[in-house]
């Protein structure tokens, strides 16, 4: 007897980008991979400042159908004002790929007696956002960390995490034996960026599987890609012709979990003899992601070509006082707005868009130079696309857009899912599953909460 014992079920991540939440049943074990949030989450219902009550744990969630009723997956406060009723952990064991929030964020309602199994790095992350963020907390787990190729076993099932690149470290895919064959789940992933060797490691695994289901992501699986992707050395090289060609500061701003991104500026930076100058914020992710000895990032504290730039707070002083403990840690390495406009030419300075305002101060000669180092706005009538741009042009600011997505191309994947050659493939993280139909015959399109073998 085939199909009939495990079985799949896709509670996020179906005709959406983000939101993953894939449920594996394996006879009496249960086990989740990934519990992120969706990027359209609860849009129709909550915007900006009116946002579901946390006193009210899930119930403004359920109100809506934003999250699915699983039994025995909640925690028991996060049940007490909703009508479901708490019931004892039905489930294993969650697996989290990687630490980009749509693929972690809810697990702050889960029953902290369900395992947490992440990477190393990936555990780094989260213990980050909640110490500089004052709005992100997780909730107690019992977090178990794995490596590469180490094999957790669930009952009957064994679940291998194997590395992946991507455009956050940590990034895994996961082998799952099941009883009746492996699922392999992809995870986010990609091939054109700093640790190509990784993602192509984790589809040789894959294939020698021979699995029977591909559960793949397909973020940039579209008819026709509008927006301009480089890979990560080209990023590199573009970055350094700008740098290397103006005696003028270079402000860039990137997604602030893309380490690779980061360690790109900070070698053009040493190639062109600048100083990368960081917020307090990356400098302490950077500290807490250098205990990982494989990542091979700058440590700002140690490093002479790291600096941290510190914003006037409180008293407009730079006392010790005015800042978060967390904060205080890098002030030996301290730079100013003063000094920052004083050596403008000897310097490369990371500036998040929503800390623009520092610019006044700074007082940026004109003809400099903002690579926007993320993704293009998603429609032209965006807003915050405006507003950067007034203000560059208010600055007499060059703009340039260099990016690396973090996903495989439409290419790639049709390469990807015809290399391991599954028995089945069920798109996820994507908006054209349908296109999937075309590269392979055993695409198996999948709706929202149904049930699948196989
Ligand atoms: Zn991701």
């Amino acid at each position: 007897m085939t199909g009939q014992m495990v079985k799949l079920r896709f509670y996020g991540g179906v005709n959406e980008i983000g939101g993953n939440k894939i449920l594996l049943e394996d006879k009496k074990t249960r086990i989740l991979f990934d519990f992120g949030q969706s990027f359209t989450f609860g849009a129709e219902y909550f915007t900006s400042w009116l946002s579901p009550r946390a006193i009210n744990g899930l119930k403004d969630h359920f109100e809506f159908g934003l999250l699915p009723k699983i039994r025995g997956l909640y925690a028991k406060e996060q049940l007490a004002f909703t009508n479901f009723q708490y019931a004892k952990p039905e489930v294993d064991a969650i697996f989290l790929s990687h630490a980009h929030f749509d693929h972690v964020a809810h697990i702050c309602f889960v029953d902290p007696q369900i395992p947490v199994y992440l990477g190393v790095g990936t555990k780094l992350f989260l213990e980050s956002m909640e110490e500089t963020s004052g709005y992100c907390d997780y909730k107690e787990h019992d977090y178990r960390t794995f490596r590469t190729g180490k094999k957790i076993k669930i009952d009957g099932v064994v679940v291998e995490p194997v590395h992946v690149d991507h455009s956050i470290p940590a990034a895994y895919g996961f082998l799952i034996h099941t009883s009746e064959g492996t699922v392999v789940y992809t995870g986010d992933l990609r091939m054109h960026g700093a640790r190509k060797d990784l993602t192509e490691e984790f589809a040789e695994r894959a294939k020698e599987c021979e699995p029977d289901a591909l559960v793949c992501e397909g973020t940039r699986m579209v008819l026709k890609e509008k927006r301009k992707n480089y890979s990560e050395s080209q990023v590199e090289r573009l970055s350094d012709e700008i740098v290397s060609s103006t005696d003028k500061i270079v402000f860039m701003t990137h997604y602030s979990r893309d380490m690779d991104r980061l360690r790109t500026f900070y070698n053009v930076a040493i190639k062109n003899g600048r100083e990368i100058v960081i917020s307090p914020k990356t400098a302490c992710l950077l500290c807490k992601l250098i205990q990982d000895e494989h990542l091979d990032l700058p440590d700002p504290l140690g490093d002479e070509h790291v600096l941290v730039y510190y914003k006037r707070k409180k008293s407009g002083t730079y006392d010790d006082g005015d800042y978060y403990v967390w904060e205080r840690q890098f002030m030996d390495k301290m730079v100013t707005c003063e000094f920052v406009h004083e050596n403008q030419g000897k310097l490369i300075m990371d500036l998040d868009f929503y800390q623009f305002a520092e610019l006044i101060d700074i007082k940026p000669s004109r003809g400099s130079h903002f690579i926007r180092s993320m993704s293009e706005p998603f429609s032209e009538e965006d807003i915050e696309d405006k507003v950067l741009h007034n203000w560059l042009d208010h600055f007499d600011m060059q703009f340039h857009q260099l990016h690396a997505s973090g996903h495989l191309n439409r290419e790639q994947i049709g390469s990807l899912v015809t290399e391991i050659d599954a028995k089945k493939v069920f798109p996820v993280h994507t908006e054209n599953a349908y296109l999937f139909k075309q590269i392979s015959k055993n695409v198996q399109t999948i709706e929202s909460e149904k049930e699948y073998g196989i």
